[in-house]
Order: structure tokens, then C-alpha cells, then sequence
């Protein structure tokens, strides 16, 4: 009976793997046609100065507008598109469609020169040659100011090829761009490879901003980290707050950028349009 039952489960395994690779099958094709067929949008999560309250920029989160199942998260497809190779197209859309953003923002008076919009690369986009080209073509090709686009790069980058990324980066910030480590603490880098980087801003990773109210040890985590970006000159923002307490937590250790669910989650660019229109409001009656 027991070899019965392990034979079943056995094909059960079989069936659920076949439908995993059916499943991925049928996604890679889908992501194929899905530039073409103008499915990717970009939305917005606004990133706030809690000093002032002041929104201070946002990040451009990618979405998959699917036929059938709707919204397709980043967590999901973004693995397969790199996995693909495609990631080097769709992210180049991705760029061209945040510098444009930007552009239309500033022209009916929404955005600022001083407010950044954050956007994520993957590491395949990054070693290619042709990518500070692209990101100079999409700032020219949309008009807009180098200083108003921010990289978000992660560790996973960083570790192959220390010195061709310093050059690279330094290249690229030459002409305006600034540069984030994106989920920091996360990866395997070490501390000093880190600061050698040309590195402008750190977004502590929410993971450990998550459960700081009740973990010690993520409480001194993220005060390490905090000091450590002082030492470094670096900005810092905190991602994934939600709750008034981490965030009180994180302005005492210094910390006074935040992007989080606290204040809003990304949004639709005309939601995030009329967001930054009463925001204007509010913050130039203050
Ligand atoms: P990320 O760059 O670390 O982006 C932050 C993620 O945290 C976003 O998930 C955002 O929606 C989520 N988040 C923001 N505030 C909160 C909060 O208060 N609580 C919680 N629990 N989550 C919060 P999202 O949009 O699903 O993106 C996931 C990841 O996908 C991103 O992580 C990034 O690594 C990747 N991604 C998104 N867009 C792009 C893109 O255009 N290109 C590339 N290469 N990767 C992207
Ligand atoms: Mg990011
Ligand atoms: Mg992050
Ligand atoms: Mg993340």
C-alpha cells in the first residue's frame, strides 16, 4: 500500500512538473509578443521626506497588463523575461517610458528638477555595452535633466567585475544619473566592495524594516546599516514602511526618506498624477 501511495504521489510530482513547464512555456511565449502588443505599464510609488512631508521623487515599478490573468506581478515575470534575455528590451522600454513620464510631469508643472524618479536594472541590462547609451538616449530623447533619474542597481550586480562596474557607473553618473543600491543587506556583497562603489543613495531593504518593532535584531540591523551610509555619505531611504512606529523608528536613527504603504503604495500614473497635484497643494500652503 505504501508503494501505492508513493507511486501516486510520484506521478502527482510528475503531473505538477509538466504543468510547471507548461506554465513557464506558456509565460515566455506570452512575454514574446507582450512589447508589441504594448501590455508592460509603469506605476509609481511616491518617496517622501518625512521631515517636511514632502514628496521627494518615486520608483517606477513595472506591471504586465495579461489578456487572461489580469495584472502580473514584477516578483513573477521579471525571472523569466531576464531568464529570456529579454529583460534588455523591456528595460529599455522601461526607461524610455519613466524619461517620458518625467517629461510630461514637468511640463504641466508636477515635477520639479529636484525630484528624482527612481528606476530598477537588472544586472544583464547593466553589462551590456550599449547601456549608457540608452539611458543618455532616453534623458535626451525626452528632454529632461540627467539629476531627475536615479538607478536603482542591487548587490547581485556588483560581485563579477568590481572594477568594470566603477568604471561604468562612474561613466554614467558623469553625465547627471545618480545611482541607488537597491535591497540593501540582502545579497552577498561584501562591505568592501560597497565602498568602493560610486554609490549616491542606499535603500535600506524592507525586509528588515518589516518587523523592526519586534525584532531586535532587525532594530540594530537597520541601525547599523544607517550608521554605516553616514560614514559613507550616503542618502538613505527606508522601503517597504507601513507603520507610523517604523517609521518613527527610522527618524531617530537618521533616516528620513521613506517609501512604503505607510504613505502609499505604487500607483497608476494618473493616480499618482492627482496625488503629486493635491500634494503640491498641501505642501505650498504649509
Ligand atoms: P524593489 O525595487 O525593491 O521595489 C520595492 C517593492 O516593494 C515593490 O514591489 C513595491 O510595490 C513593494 N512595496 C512598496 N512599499 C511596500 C510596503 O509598504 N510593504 C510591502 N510589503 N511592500 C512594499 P513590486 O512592485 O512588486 O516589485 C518587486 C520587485 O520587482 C522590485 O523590488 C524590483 O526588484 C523588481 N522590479 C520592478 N520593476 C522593475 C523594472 O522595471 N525592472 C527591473 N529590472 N526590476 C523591476
Ligand atoms: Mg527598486
Ligand atoms: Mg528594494
Ligand atoms: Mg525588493
Amino acid at each position: 500500500q505504501a508503494k501505492a501511495r508513493g507511486k501516486d504521489t510520484y506521478i502527482q510530482f510528475e503531473q505538477s512538473m509538466a504543468e510547471a513547464t507548461t506554465f513557464r512555456l506558456t509565460m515566455e511565449s506570452d512575454l514574446r509578443n507582450a512589447l508589441d502588443r504594448e501590455q508592460f505599464f509603469l506605476t509609481y510609488q511616491p518617496q517622501v521626506d518625512a521631515a517636511t512631508n514632502r514628496i521627494i521623487g518615486a520608483e517606477a515599478l513595472l506591471r504586465w497588463h495579461h489578456p487572461v490573468r489580469g495584472v502580473v506581478s514584477p516578483v513573477e515575470f521579471i525571472p523569466v523575461l531576464e531568464g529570456m534575455g529579454l529583460i534588455v528590451k523591456v528595460g529599455e522600454w522601461t526607461l524610455r517610458a519613466a524619461c517620458r513620464a518625467v517629461r510630461d510631469w514637468m511640463d504641466r508643472g508636477l515635477w520639479t528638477d529636484s525630484m528624482v524618479l527612481g528606476i530598477n536594472v537588472s544586472p544583464q541590462q547593466f553589462s551590456q555595452p550599449e547601456f549608457f547609451d540608452q539611458v543618455r538616449q532616453a534623458i535626451d530623447d525626452a528632454g529632461i535633466p540627467a539629476r531627475c533619474i536615479d538607478l536603482e542597481i542591487t548587490e547581485g550586480m556588483v560581485i563579477n567585475e568590481v572594477e568594470e562596474t566603477i568604471i561604468r557607473m562612474n561613466q554614467i553618473r558623469e553625465f547627471g544619473v545618480t545611482f541607488s543600491i537597491d535591497d540593501f543587506g540582502t545579497g552577498y556583497s561584501s562591505l568592501s566592495y560597497l565602498k568602493r562603489l560610486p554609490l549616491d543613495v542606499l535603500k535600506v531593504d524592507q525586509s528588515f524594516v518589516r518587523d523592526l518593532s519586534t525584532d531586535s535584531n532587525d532594530a540594530a540591523i537597520v541601525e547599523t546599516i544607517l550608521a554605516m551610509a553616514r560614514h559613507l555619505k550616503l542618502e538613505t531611504i527606508a522601503e517597504g514602511v507601513e507603520l507610523e512606529e517604523q517609521l518613527e523608528f527610522l527618524k531617530s536613527k537618521g533616516c528620513n526618506r521613506y517609501q512604503g504603504y505607510y504613505f502609499s503604495p505604487p500607483l497608476r500614473v494618473e493616480e499618482f498624477e492627482a496625488l503629486l497635484k493635491n500634494h503640491q497643494h498641501i505642501t505650498e500652503t504649509l
